[in-house]
């Protein structure tokens, strides 16, 4: 195993008993790191042996909330449970800044506080915030991460990860439809892990604001197409929308079967998948 993904939360913006927001974990070469940060991804994490300070870095696919609501939490539990101060190191999509601002002047309180009251806690919260757009961001201890532009429009822009190790590949892409940074992305990746829509589903939804969903993120369909086109060995179906009766996740992968030969992994929290 060169590469290790855990899906740390499979749930889509709808809260869920069980199922955490967007969040995955990536291990490789002594690496762990952390590719975006919904809903409950500090509980995920340690329940994948992680805590906060162990991480070498985020990468963020984009800035919709269910993809960051819980980076506040990584970001006060890295600061306060490190013994030496220590930056953490977040990648993201331009604007990515911005809201790391916005989300520090939201903790300033507490950092006041718990300054003040720790004699030994004399440091405020460190990050280092990269805005990436495409090509190679981070080269470390034999890890490659590559990054290029997806389309989630009117959410833009956003970004897709490629991660590679000793001569695996795994493929982190947030919500997308089918486009050629995907494509180029996903190149006989042994991993793909895609944000899936059923829009047959979906459509039957009496809801506008619900179906309006249905056109900026890959279907099934699209995920199976990307995956065969890519030559990808392990499609990741995960952030299914909408959320998935109890038992239907055959259902799910015969869809994406029609279209695709490898093996296809319908996402539930904390399952991990090796490259
Ligand atoms: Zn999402
Ligand atoms: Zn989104």
């Amino acid at each position: 195993m060169t590469i290790e993904v855990v899906l740390l939360g499979t749930g889509n913006p709808l809260p869920d008993r069980d199922r955490a927001g967007a969040a995955t974990l990536v291990r490789a070469g002594g690496l762990t790191l952390l590719v975006d940060a919904g809903r409950a991804v500090c509980m995920r994490l340690a329940a994948a042996g992680v805590l906060p300070f162990m991480l070498d870095a985020v990468l963020v696919t984009h800035l919709h909330s269910d993809h960051i609501c819980d980076l506040n939490d990584v970001v006060t539990t890295h600061w306060v449970m490190n013994p030496t101060p220590k930056t953490l190191r977040v990648f993201g999509p331009p604007r990515t800044a911005e809201v790391m601002a916005g989300m520090r002047a939201m903790l300033q309180p507490d950092v006041e506080y718990r300054i003040a009251h720790h004699e030994d806690l004399t440091w405020e919260p460190s990050t280092e915030i990269v805005e990436v757009a495409t090509g190679t961001i981070l080269e470390e201890n034999g890890v490659r991460v590559a990054v290029a532009g997806t389309d989630h429009r009117p959410a833009e822009p956003t970004i897709a990860f490629r991660i590679e190790h000793e001569g695996a590949a795994v493929v982190l892409a947030g919500d997308t439809v089918p486009c050629p940074g995907l494509d180029e992305l996903c190149r006989d990746a042994d991993i793909y892990v895609q944000t899936v829509l059923r829009d047959d589903l979906v459509n039957l939804v009496p809801m506008q604001r619900f179906r309006d969903t249905i056109d900026y993120h890959s279907t099934v369909v699209q995920a199976a197409q990307t995956a065969a086109r890519g030559g990808v060995r392990t499609l990741v179906l995960t952030h299914q929308i909408p959320t998935p009766a109890a038992g239907s996740a055959d259902e799910w992968i015969a869809i994406a079967r029609e279209h695709f030969t490898g093996e296809i992994v319908f996402g539930e929290d904390l399952a991990s998948i090796s490259a």
